[in-house]
C-alpha cells in the first residue's frame, strides 16, 4: 500500500456523524427551565446567546448529526486521536487488566475542547456572528476557543477565572498567541464581575462568576455570541467523535471494554467518550461498568443534590435539573481547574439518576500520584484533570487483580500537562496538599437553590 492510500484510509477514520445520546434514552432528561416563568425554554429564549444550528442541536431527537465538511477538515489535523494500549503501565501495577487509553492531548490547544470548539466557531461563523464571548478555568476551553476563532476570523473574548489566571500566565499567552483578549474574572468590566468584588475584593472567582461576565456581555451586543466549553447537550454531542473512534480502534485491535472511566467537570470528555458505548448498550449491546471521577474538593456528582439550578452565579442562565453544589458555591483553589465547576452536565447527571453510570470522587494528592506514575511507565505527562481519570483505571485496575479478574479498561486521557508544571512542582516539592471545601458553605449554597415546584 502506497503511502497516500494510507493517509486517505486513516481520513477515513474520523467520524462523518456526531451521535446523540437523546436518541437512545429510555427517558428524556427533564426540560431546561426559564428561570423567570419556570417554563420550559423555547428556542426564542436562546436566540440572544446561541445560533440556531446549534440550538437545533441542543434539543435535537436525532441519533445522527453529520459534522459539516469545514469541520471535519479542522479535525483532520489531528483526529483520529491515537488509541494507545498502555502495556508498561500494566506491567508496573503487575495487573491482569488490559489498559486503553483514549489520547486527546494531541489537538493543537492539548485536549478534546477543540473538538467541539471548531465546531462551536463553524456554525458561529455561518450565523454571521463577529465575536464570541467565554469563561475559562484553567484555560484548557479559552484556549481551544481562541484556536478555533483564529481558524474562523472571530474575536474572542474570555473571562478567565483569577485563580488559574494567575497559576497559568502561560495558557493566557497562548490564548493570546491566538488573538483572543484575555481577562481575570472576577472583573470591572462587567455588573456580575462588580458585584461579586464589592462583596470580596480578592475573590479568587469560579467557573460560576466567569459564565455570568461572559453572558451578560454576549447579551449586549447583536454581533456577540456566547459559547460553552462543556455541559450543554451540543457540546457533548460534539465530543462523542472521542467514543465514536475508540470503538472502532478497540475492535481493530479486537479487544472490547469491559469498564470506562472518565473524569467529569462539567461531563464533556466523559460523554464523549462514554455516549458511545453506552448507546450501544442502550441498543441492547453489551453492559459495561462506567466510572465518572471528579475531584473531592467539587464532587458535584458524589455530594451534590440533584436539583434545578442555575448554570452561573449572577443567576443570568436558564435553569437545568442536575448535579449541583449549588451555583455560589466556590471550589478551594485546586490545581484541576477544569473540574472547579458545582454543577454537571444534565444529560450525565440524567444517566447519573437511570443507574446507567457510577461516581467517585479523589483527593488531588492521590490523582498526582497516579499522574505520575502513568508518565513514568508511558511517558506522557496528563493534566491534573486527567490525572482524575488516571487514578480511576488504576484503582480498577488493581481492584481487578485484587479480585483475581481480567477486565479491559479504557479511559480518557483528556489532556496533556505541559502547560500545568507549576502543579507537578508543586507536587515534587511537597507543597500539594488536599483541599476541602467548606461544609457549612456548601449548606449554605444548597439552602439557596431556586424553588421549582
Ligand atoms: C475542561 C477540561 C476538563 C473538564 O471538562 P469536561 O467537560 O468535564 O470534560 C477535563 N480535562 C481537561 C483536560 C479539560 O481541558
Amino acid at each position: 500500500m502506497d503511502e497516500t492510500v494510507k493517509y486517505l484510509l486513516a481520513e477515513e477514520r474520523i467520524p462523518k456523524y456526531w451521535y446523540n445520546l437523546m436518541a437512545d434514552l429510555p427517558s428524556p432528561p427533564p426540560p431546561v427551565l426559564h428561570p423567570g416563568t419556570k417554563q420550559p425554554v423555547g428556542p426564542a429564549d436562546l436566540a440572544p446567546l446561541f445560533p440556531m444550528s446549534l440550538i437545533a442541536q441542543e434539543v435535537s431527537m436525532e441519533r445522527e448529526i453529520e459534522i459539516p465538511v469545514p469541520v471535519r477538515e479542522v479535525y483532520r489535523q489531528w483526529r483520529p486521536t491515537p488509541l494507545f494500549r498502555a502495556r508498561r503501565l500494566e506491567k508496573a501495577l503487575d495487573t491482569p487488566a488490559r489498559i486503553y487509553y483514549k489520547y486527546e492531548g494531541v489537538s493543537p490547544a492539548g485536549s478534546h475542547k477543540p473538538n467541539t470548539a471548531v465546531a462551536q466557531a463553524f456554525y458561529n461563523k455561518e450565523a454571521g456572528v463577529k465575536r464570541i464571548t467565554t469563561e475559562t478555568g484553567a484555560g484548557q476551553w479559552g484556549s481551544a476557543l481562541a484556536f478555533a476563532g483564529a481558524l474562523f476570523g472571530i474575536e474572542i473574548d474570555i473571562y478567565m477565572v483569577r485563580v488559574s489566571y494567575n497559576q497559568k500566565p502561560y495558557r493566557r499567552a497562548l490564548m493570546e498567541t491566538w488573538g483572543a483578549r484575555c481577562v481575570a474574572s472576577p472583573s470591572n468590566e462587567t455588573q456580575s464581575g462588580r458585584a461579586v468584588l464589592a462583596q470580596r475584593a480578592d475573590h479568587p472567582g469560579s467557573l460560576g462568576i466567569a459564565i455570568s461576565e461572559a453572558v451578560e456581555m454576549a447579551a449586549q451586543r447583536d454581533d456577540t455570541k456566547y459559547a460553552l466549553g462543556s455541559v450543554l447537550n451540543h457540546v457533548l454531542l460534539h465530543q462523542t467523535v472521542i467514543g465514536q473512534e475508540a470503538l472502532a480502534q478497540l475492535e481493530m485491535a479486537g479487544d472490547d471494554p469491559d469498564v470506562l472511566v472518565g473524569c467529569t467537570g462539567g461531563g464533556s470528555n466523559f460523554a464523549g467518550i462514554v455516549f458511545p458505548f453506552l448507546g450501544q448498550q442502550l441498543r441492547g449491546g453489551k453492559k459495561r461498568k462506567i466510572v465518572a471521577i471528579e475531584p473531592a474538593a467539587c464532587p458535584s456528582l458524589t455530594r451534590g443534590k440533584y436539583a434545578y439550578d442555575f448554570g452561573d452565579t449572577g443567576h443570568l442562565t436558564p435553569l437545568a435539573k442536575m448535579h449541583t453544589l449549588g451555583s455560589t458555591f466556590t471550589p478551594p483553589g485546586f490545581h484541576a481547574g477544569g473540574l472547579r465547576y458545582h454543577g454537571m452536565a444534565p444529560l450525565v447527571s440524567h444517566i447519573k439518576e437511570l443507574g446507567l453510570i457510577e461516581a467517585k470522587a479523589y483527593h488531588q494528592v492521590a490523582c498526582f500520584e497516579a499522574g505520575v506514575q502513568f508518565a513514568k511507565a508511558e511517558g506522557i505527562l496528563p493534566a491534573p484533570e486527567a490525572n482524575h481519570a488516571v487514578k480511576g483505571a488504576i484503582d480498577e485496575a488493581l481492584e481487578a487483580k485484587r479480585d483475581g479478574k481480567a477486565p479491559v479498561i479504557l479511559f480518557n486521557l483528556c489532556g496533556h500537562g505541559h502547560f500545568d508544571m507549576q502543579a507537578y512542582i508543586d507536587y515534587q516539592a511537597g507543597k500539594l496538599t488536599d483541599q476541602s471545601y467548606s461544609e457549612n458553605e456548601l449548606a449554605m449554597a444548597l439552602a439557596g437553590l431556586p424553588v421549582v415546584a
